[in-house]
C-alpha cells in the first residue's frame, strides 16, 4: 500500500523551534478537520499514491538532514508511521505536524511531534485529543493559532494542563496572520508574563505570493 503525497519540497522551515533552518516537507494527503483558517485546503483532496522507497529517494536528492511530514492530517494516513520510522532509521531528524485530533503516539517518539492545540476560532476546537497532552514528550512541540483574545484566553488555561516535562520554549504563540497583528499578540504575551514562544510564519514574509512549496 502506498501514502497519498500532495508535494515534496525544499524550502526554509518557517514555524516551530527549528524556523529559519532548512527543511524538507512532505505534505501528505488528506485532513479530518476543516479550520476556518486553513492555508492548505490544497492538500484536502490533491495528491498521488507513493511507496515509502520513491519518497525516501526524493527526500534524499534535497541533501538536508532536516524532514517534516506534514498535511492536511498525516496521521490519518496508515503509513505515516513507517515514513517516519524509515527517516529515523536513515538518520533524518524527524519533525511531525499534526492537528492534535489523533493519538500522536502513532509515530514513534524520537520524531519531534508539533501538535497544534486548536483554539475556539478555528471551529475545530471540539476535535481536540485531550489524552494528547499526557503524550507529549521532551522532545515534542505544542502550537496554540491564535486569532483574537478568546483564543488566547483559551491558550493560557490550557497551558496549566501541559506536562511539566516540556519545556516552556517548546510552546509556540502563533497567530491567524489575517486577523491578528504581531505586537498585539506580542503585547498580550507580555502583559499576562506568558512563558512561551511567540513565532511568525516566516516562510509568509520570506514568500508572500506563494502559497505552494514554501
Ligand atoms: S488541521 Fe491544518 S490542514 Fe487541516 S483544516 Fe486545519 S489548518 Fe487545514
Amino acid at each position: 500500500m502506498n501514502l497519498t503525497v500532495n508535494e515534496i519540497f525544499y524550502s526554509i522551515q518557517g514555524e516551530s523551534v527549528y524556523a529559519g533552518l532548512p527543511c524538507v516537507f512532505v505534505r501528505l494527503t488528506g485532513c479530518n478537520l476543516r479550520c476556518r483558517y486553513c492555508d492548505t485546503r490544497y492538500a484536502y483532496d490533491e495528491g498521488s499514491a507513493m511507496a515509502v522507497g520513491p519518497i525516501m529517494d526524493r527526500v534524499a536528492s534535497f541533501d538536508c538532514n532536516l524532514v517534516e511530514i506534514t498535511g492536511g492530517e498525516p496521521l490519518l494516513q496508515d503509513r505515516t508511521p513507517e515514513l517516519a520510522a524509515a527517516l529515523l532509521a536513515k538518520g533524518y531528524e524527524v519533525l511531525v505536524e499534526t492537528n492534535g485530533s489523533l493519538d500522536i503516539d502513532r509515530v514513534d517518539r524520537r520524531c519531534s511531534r508539533i501538535m497544534d492545540v486548536k483554539c475556539p476560532s478555528s471551529g475545530e476546537a471540539s476535535k481536540n485529543d485531550a489524552d494528547n497532552l499526557e503524550r507529549l514528550t521532551a522532545n515534542d512541540q505544542v502550537k496554540f493559532v491564535i486569532g483574537d483574545h478568546e483564543d488566547f484566553r483559551f491558550a493560557v488555561q490550557t497551558l496549566d494542563r501541559l506536562p511539566a516535562v516540556l519545556p516552556h520554549d517548546r510552546i509556540l504563540f502563533s497567530r491567524i496572520a489575517e486577523r491578528l497583528p504581531p505586537d498585539r499578540l506580542a503585547g498580550w504575551m507580555l502583559d499576562a508574563n506568558i512563558r512561551a514562544r511567540m513565532q511568525i510564519q516566516l516562510h509568509k514574509v520570506i514568500w508572500p505570493e506563494r502559497d505552494r512549496g514554501v
